[in-house]
């Protein structure tokens, strides 16, 4: 199961080294593996050059690739590695991939900020993903009752003080994500970290 360039470009698959199924390699999580014995360094592009193992980013997956051999397996080596310690690296660095994406919508404008703001854009019927900071209050049933009516994926991220830092306030609860592309890929990201951090 050590990975190759071999396999066809055209919607290559990988083999989990969980649950040991097979699956587009997009839907997997790659991890680089370094040195003797091998450590391994989260890929979730897919970039990094040598050998490397794939495995869902999913608690569950994750645990059964580390308490259950499978990393080793894979890879026909000893592997060190700690199941929190990489699920913690993998989700910064979700975390850091959804402030990529939260800039460049900024960058483009493509932005409603703040709860007034989110509420004319959903009513508009413009927002592609309203995104929730866990911490807010105010109107957020309001809020995510006019995104449910219109079909609005919510997506909740960060904290108030957080992503207010990111757009230059002192706080931020809501803010409307106008841009499809960049809200279908911060909501898969954020799906992502959901499924890592729920209890296996
Ligand atoms: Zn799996």
């Amino acid at each position: 199961m050590v990975e190759t360039d071999t396999e066809a470009r055209e919607a290559p698959e990988r083999t989990c080294a969980g649950c040991r199924e097979r699956d587009a390699a997009h839907a997997l999580l790659r991890f680089a593996a370094h040195g003797e014995p091998v450590r391994l360094v989260p890929d979730p592009r897919r970039r990094l050059p040598g050998r490397g193992v794939s495995v869902h980013p999913r608690r569950a997956c994750l645990a059964r690739a580390v308490k259950g051999g499978g990393f080793a397996r894979s890879l026909r080596a000893k592997v060190v590695v700690d199941l929190d310690e990489l699920a913690g690296l993998v989700l910064s660095q979700y975390e850091a991939r959804i402030e990529g994406l939260l800039l460049a919508a900024l960058r483009k404008r493509a932005v409603a900020l703040g709860g007034d703001a989110a509420r004319a854009a959903l009513r508009e019927g413009a927002v592609a993903t309203l995104l929730l900071a866990r911490d807010g209050a105010g109107r957020r049933d309001e809020l995510v009752g006019l995104a449910a009516e219109r079909g609005v994926p919510v997506v909740e991220h960060g904290t108030k003080s957080k992503l207010g830092r990111l757009v230059g306030r002192d706080e931020l609860g809501v803010l409307a994500i106008l841009d499809e592309r960049i809200a279908s890929e911060l909501a898969a990201v954020a799906s992502r970290a959901a499924d890592l951090s729920e209890a296996e």
